[in-house]
């Protein structure tokens, strides 16, 4: 499991760093989710969030959207890259 968070985080990087200029995003974005099937991980957002609205763009997946009084995220398309968590400002994006 810990291989597989490493290489996960690896791949987030290179499409967040628009590896090869962007060009091999989607092949990359491909291999994230084939990983994810097989590992079942994905970000949700708690109740604590305030609605900010800061992690939205900073998903590179567009996988976060708001929702009913707090922003959520759909766990099919979350990569489970992290970024969401690293922006909020009270910790509300968690892994499941
Ligand atoms: S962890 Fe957060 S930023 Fe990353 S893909 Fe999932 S919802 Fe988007
Ligand atoms: S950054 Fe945090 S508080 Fe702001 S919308 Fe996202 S989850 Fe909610």
């Amino acid at each position: 499991m810990e291989i597989f968070v490493v290489l996960k985080k690896f791949l987030c990087k290179l499409v967040k760093n628009n590896y090869n200029g962007g060009r091999d995003n989607e092949i990359i974005i491909k291999k994230i989710k084939t990983l994810e099937e097989d590992f079942k991980m994905a970000y949700k957002i708690t109740d604590a969030c305030v609605n900010c609205g800061a992690c939205e763009s900073e998903c590179p997946v567009n996988a976060i959207s708001a929702g009913d009084g707090l922003y959520v995220v759909d766990a099919a398309t979350c990569i489970d890259c992290g970024a969401c968590a690293s922006v909020c400002p009270v910790d509300a994006p968690q892994p499941e």
